[in-house]
């Protein structure tokens, strides 16, 4: 594995590598890899002869100071994983590189920007907008692969590409979870001992939600699950939503949409955590 901290090295690289009509495939992330990031990464191997990661915790799409300066930087672990999954090039940027002067775009989502982490995270998904814009621009992929954990940034991610023509192709991956069903995240390490015990109650309440799509109609089912949730004292529930799958709007009937979707997002202590589930 090449690891480039250049926006100009990693071109120059990636330039030679096209000449042989190679197709790349790139997966973002923030770093703190984990077995949802390697799964990603796996796959794009597998579909790609080329494969790119990116390892940069973009500031502009933190909302809160502290989650921004208490989010994991591990890089020397993080390359010893990529190396294990066959990554051909780490792009790792610095903060300069990647904004050597402020960036004013200002993206319009419409209503699926405005709900659920739109409303409760200001400026993350413009964020999330312009550094995924940039680093598509850098690496050029034909493929780039994305875990529906951030379900409603897929989505945003998507419109983006068909807002702009980008031509790459987005590829969605299903959560991974660990074996007592937390889904993977990077700042589960930051939970202590106790809040990691309790967490797997996310996944839990939602499987049982679930399963009571066809006794309750979604507002009902809402509030189901956030009393369930609610009744765990040490969880702090920011929103809990059911929303159809592609403009990500709250729906009042089952049949109002193909798919619906169960979306949580929760404090537990200080670490903020999101899940979801496909309601069937
Ligand atoms: P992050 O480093 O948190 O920005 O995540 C980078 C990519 O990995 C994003 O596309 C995430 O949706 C994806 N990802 C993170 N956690 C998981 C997970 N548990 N399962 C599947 N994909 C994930």
């Amino acid at each position: 594995m090449i690891t480039h901290n250049t926006i100009l090295g990693l071109k120059d690289d990636l330039l030679r590598e096209r000449g042989v009509v190679k197709n790349v495939g790139f997966v973002p992330t923030m770093g703190a890899l984990h077995e949802g990031h390697l799964e990603l990464m796996r796959r794009a191997k597998a579909e790609n002869e080329i494969l790119v990661v990116s390892i940069f915790v973009n500031p502009i799409q933190f909302n809160n100071k502290e989650d921004l300066a208490k989010y994991p930087r591990v890089l020397d672990t993080d390359s010893q994983l990529l190396e294990s999954v066959g990554c051909d090039y780490l792009f790792a940027p610095s903060e300069m590189e990647m904004y050597p002067e402020p960036d004013n775009i200002n993206y319009d989502f419409g209503l699926m920007g405005e709900v659920m982490e739109g409303a409760f995270r200001p400026g993350h998904f413009n964020g999330v907008a312009i550094v995924v814009r940039k680093l598509f621009e850098i690496v050029e992929p034909q493929r780039a692969y994305f875990g529906e954990k951030d379900f409603q940034q897929l989505a945003v991610i998507q419109q983006l590409v068909k807002m702009f023509n980008l031509p790459v192709e987005i590829v969605s991956c299903a959560i991974v979870r660990e074996n007592d069903g937390l889904a993977m995240s990077s700042r589960n390490m930051r939970l202590t001992p106790e809040e990691r015990a309790v967490a797997p109650k996310i996944h839990l309440i939602l499987q049982k939600a679930v399963k009571l799509r066809n006794v309750l109609s979604p507002e009902e089912l809402r509030r189901w699950t956030y009393d369930q949730l609610e009744a765990v004292e040490e969880f702090n529930i920011d929103y809990v939503e059911i929303a159809d799958s592609e403009l990500l709007q709250p729906i009042q009937h089952w049949n109002d949409c193909p798919e619906s979707i169960l979306f949580v997002a929760l404090f537990l202590g200080k670490v903020r955590l999101i899940d979801n589930m496909r309601i069937f």
